[in-house]
């Protein structure tokens, strides 16, 4: 943008398109754009992200303060992203039937550190899902605050069967006797009993807070169970699942609102991503069509898919199988690593992460296993017969690791693949390339 006058000189007008003013910044984000047409993404994590969250978050919303909540700022002139983060609000509480909803938080790792500090006394227990049986860093692990300010314990899955055992659960629950209980996880492929979890945390009197930020999509669509009426808290990310924006939020009961409210801002955070509320806003609309709730079955259905071909061609599945929208394989029957998969598959164009097997044998840095996710493939259009021809192109370039020849042809094929899935018309990719 150029403007000609009088202004000029200390005008922001007098900045110039991001290609012309930073071609090295934009030169990577056009290089990341082709990065996300040309590979297959399968970390179950990530998703790509409608044109309108985009342009939302790509808004001078940026340029706002607006510390506090609608009504009752710190700052002047935050009519209109009040009226940005009250539909945000009003959506999301809409969405997945809560009384009050946080939109905030500026990951779902703030999200629950807020509900920590929201209710408990540093030094109190949480007892969550172990890191390397499918939880979270974020639910006492020792590497993260939730783990060094809170005494932290952890429960797992049945070895054997890759299941949780609510007996365990239970067990493990009455011994330590936490404040409050997580359930959720980052990878676990199978449904999580939220119902038992909330008899739980009832029997011994703990606060249960569920994290959903894998599901949250398949929770709105109401093709997962909903915990919202078993748990006083839900935390999620809007970023995975739900197709929105990268961030965090919290949905409670009324009886918690202020003490939320209050742990997010001024407990943790300063002044809130007002472009983000807004684009967390849109993808909530999204949320509530019927486009959406078909996207999100496909994701169920592709997962299943993928879930089925690999087991056909000989790989072994944590829990044997899928309920959402993830895969857990354990390549130790394939004489692979979780981090030569990982490597060897990206390298082809199919971009994956390692991830640990219940009680794996190897080191968080290599690991035994791979995680595979169908959330961003589907929002590209791929359905069933691609996951059927991804699963072949996984194997295949596995067992022909050695044979340069097997991986050239892999390569092409992923290639060709994608080519038939754009994710983003021609002119999109533009405006998000430069
Ligand atoms: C991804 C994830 C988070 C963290 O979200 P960030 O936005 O990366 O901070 C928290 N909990 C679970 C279960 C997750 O999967």
């Amino acid at each position: 943008m150029h403007v000609e006058g009088k202004t000029e000189k200390n005008s922001i007008n007098k900045y110039r398109a991001l290609n012309m003013f930073d071609p090295q910044v934009s030169r990577a984000i056009e290089a990341e754009v082709k990065r996300q047409q040309d590979k297959i993404i399968l970390i179950a994590s990530e998703n790509y992200v409608s044109q309108a969250v985009l342009q939302a978050q790509g808004s001078v919303l940026t340029n706002k303060y607006a510390e506090g909540y609608p009504g009752a700022r710190y700052y002047g002139g935050c009519e209109y992203v009040d009226v940005v983060e009250e539909i945000a609000r009003t959506r999301a509480a809409a969405l997945f039937g809560a009384e009050h909803v946080n939109v905030q938080p500026h990951a779902g790792a703030v999200a629950n550190l807020a509900v920590f500090l929201s209710v408990l006394k540093p030094g109190d227990r949480v007892l969550g899902m172990g890191l390397d049986h499918g939880g979270h860093l974020t639910h006492g692990s020792p590497a993260n605050i939730s783990g060094k300010y809170y005494e932290s314990f952890s429960y797992k899955v049945d070895p054997r069967t890759g299941y949780l055992d609510m007996d365990e659960v239970r067990k493990v629950a009455h011994r330590v006797s936490p404040r409050m209980i997580i359930a959720g996880a980052s990878s676990y492929p199978r449904i999580i009993d939220f119902a038992a979890f909330s008899q739980i945390a009832r029997e011994v009197d703990a606060l249960l807070l569920v994290d959903m930020a894998h599901i949250a999509g398949m929770v709105a669509a109401g093709l997962h169970p909903s915990p919202v009426s078993h748990a006083h808290f839900v935390t999620t990310t809007t970023h995975k699942t739900l197709r929105g924006p990268r961030g965090g939020m919290i949905l409670c009961r009324s009886e918690f609102a202020r003490a939320v409210d209050k742990a997010v801002f001024p407990g943790i955070q300063g002044g809130p991503l007002m472009h983000i509320i807004a684009a967390k806003a849109v993808a909530f609309k999204e949320a509530q069509t019927d486009d959406f709730y078909r996207y999100q079955e496909q994701i169920l259905k592709n997962a299943r898919a993928l879930a089925q071909h690999l087991k056909e061609l000989g790989f072994d599945l944590v829990s044997g199988g899928t309920d959402n929208h993830l895969v857990l394989l354990d390549l130790r029957g394939k004489g692979v690593t979780g981090r030569e998969a990982e490597l060897l598959l990206d390298e082809l164009g199919i971009t994956t992460n390692k991830n640990a097997i219940p009680d794996d044998p190897q080191n968080r840095m290599v690991t035994s296993g791979i995680r595979l996710g169908s959330p961003a493939v589907t929002s590209r259009g791929m359905q069933e017969a691609e996951m059927k021809q991804i699963a072949d192109l996984i194997n295949r370039a596995i067992e022909g690791r050695d044979d340069r020849r097997i991986l050239a042809r892999v390569k092409r094929e992923v290639k060709n693949l994608c080519a038939a899935f754009p994710v983003y018309p021609k002119r999109l990719s533009d405006i998000c390339g430069v």
